[in-house]
């Protein structure tokens, strides 16, 4: 048996009987039919991101599909890159850049970049697009391997690839992604330090104007004359490529944890102080994927716990959550309330756009939604989980209460009728998935807990 865990909340340990890293497509495949054979359930993992055990089944294998690590080829003319599953977007950014300088991916999730394609095509990922919908509409094809380990190759017209799109693990594996790249641009970052209001309408004027990403990232201090009052917003235009590019000025790790540290135990100054930073940075030059690369400290809140002497080990889970944008502002009062009420603190919000996602079965993007991003601490103990439960439960029904929704990839603590709610795809998916995996070889420890929580409102399962 072997622990293993998502990489930032730690709040996932799950024993697997084992893990095996295949090299090849071939190499897994064969894993797949022994377990087939042995009865053994089975789920892949990238890079561990997910925070709702996605990834892991207690007692199952676990495939790390991160030893799938090639980049195929890059079609320079229809500019798509086919890459193995297992590659992480930092490596497919640094090797777009030596084969093929001129072109460039077009989003990839902010915050890390150790997240694999296989992972980003199975929650169906996005960054900070002003006008994108989420990953499946750079998907040219996909690679997928099914329960009895037979491949198939889909298209946004396959049944299958609608299903895998956004799907966890449970439609297949994906071994292989076409990913639609396109040229590469530079772009100038404009920042402003502002008041909440309107901010809505502030992207999308951006984005009218030509900027092609933008977030706001927002006051986190717990009063009611702070939080989400104010924030940073950033958006990034389109610049002519002899604009030379400048040295990028990124935070280092120091200043990172030095921020992350404030964020808990000074939240007002950590957001005076990231602003002031920010700020300098107005009028920089970037190359489009480049400006999309990100510090991530998977062991920060180790080293914070040591300093600050915590009662327990703690870390962030994060929850992203969705409104029409014309209630945005309403949302971020009635959020401003519960949070406040409920004596919790932000270390991190952030607002972005997101347009509708016509194409995945369980399409998250439902509608263009103004998406917030915000994380809150959790104390490892059971005081603390039993806090965190009961405030992210809290946030989703104030997004509910608004038209909205929520991402699955986060914890796996909404009640049933809160999942219900918020994705009405969600019982149709797994009916679909059950049958296209009748013993269900490819459960994990999340879509156990959806079907357990979706089952006493009358949820049925395929195979009964
Ligand atoms: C700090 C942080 C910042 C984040 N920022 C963003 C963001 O900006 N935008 C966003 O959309 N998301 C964001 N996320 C969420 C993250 O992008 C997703 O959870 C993503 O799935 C992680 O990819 P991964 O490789 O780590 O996948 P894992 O966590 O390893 O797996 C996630 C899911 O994908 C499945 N999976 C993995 N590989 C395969 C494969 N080859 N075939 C089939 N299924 C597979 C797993 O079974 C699991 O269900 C963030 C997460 C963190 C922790």
């Amino acid at each position: 048996m072997e622990l293993v865990n998502d990489v930032h909340s730690r709040l996932n340990p799950t024993r697997v009987a084992s893990v095996q890293r295949p090299g090849t497509t071939e190499e897994l495949a064969r894993i797949v039919k022994q377990a087939a054979l042995a009865g053994r359930g089975l789920t892949v993992a990238g890079g561990r991101h997910a925070m709702g055990g996605q990834a892991f089944r207690e007692g199952g294998l676990l495939v790390d599909a991160r030893g799938l690590d090639r980049i195929l080829d890059v079609d320079q003319e229809r500019q798509i890159v086919r890459a193995q599953a297992g590659v992480d977007w930092r490596t497919l950014i640094d090797e777009l850049g030596r084969r093929a300088p001129e072109l460039a991916i077009v989003q990839k999730p902010t915050g890390a970049d150790d997240m694999t394609l296989g992972g980003s095509v199975a929650s169906n990922v996005h960054g900070r697009g002003l006008s994108l919908g989420p990953l499946v509409d750079q998907l040219a094809a996909l690679e997928l391997l099914d329960a009895d380990g037979v491949l198939h190759r889909c298209s946004a017209e396959d049944e299958r690839f609608r299903l895998a799109v956004g799907g966890y693990g449970q439609a297949g594996i994906v071994t292989e992604v076409a990913l639609r790249l396109q040229r590469k641009l530079r772009v100038r970052r404009g920042v402003s330090v502002r008041a909440a209001p309107g901010i809505v309408e502030a992207l999308e004027s951006a984005r009218d104007e030509g900027a092609l990403f933008g977030d706001f990232q927002m006051a986190i201090e717990p009063t009611a004359d702070a939080l989400f009052r104010r924030g940073v917003l950033s958006t990034y235009a389109p610049v002519s490529s002899r604009v030379p590019l400048d040295q990028p000025r990124r935070l280092d790790a120091r200043a990172w944890r030095r921020l992350l540290e404030l964020a808990h135990t000074q939240p007002g100054r950590a957001f005076a102080e990231y602003a002031a930073y920010y700020t300098q940075t107005h009028g920089q030059v970037y190359e489009s994927d480049r400006a999309q690369l990100a510090t991530y400290l998977p062991d920060y809140h180790l080293e914070l716990d040591r300093r600050c002497a915590a009662r327990c080990p703690g870390s962030e889970m994060i929850t992203e959550l969705y409104v029409p944008r014309a209630r945005c502002e309403l949302f971020l009062g009635d959020l401003r309330a519960a949070l406040i009420g409920a004596g919790a603190q932000p270390i991190y919000a952030t607002l972005r756009l997101i347009e509708r996602d016509a194409t995945t079965a369980l399409a998250w993007a439902r509608e263009p939604w103004a998406c917030l991003v915000v994380n809150l601490h959790v104390d490892h103990d059971e005081a603390g989980r039993a806090d965190a439960i009961g405030r992210f439960r809290a946030l989703i029904d104030v997004a509910l209460g608004h038209g909205g929704s929520f991402y699955l990839t986060y914890h796996r603590w909404a009640t049933g009728g809160q999942l219900r709610a918020a994705h009405p795809g969600l019982v149709g998916f797994l009916r679909r998935t059950g049958e296209l995996d009748p013993e269900r070889r490819f459960e994990s420890d999340w879509s156990a807990s959806l079907r357990e929580r979706l089952a006493p409102n009358g949820f049925v399962d395929a195979r009964t």
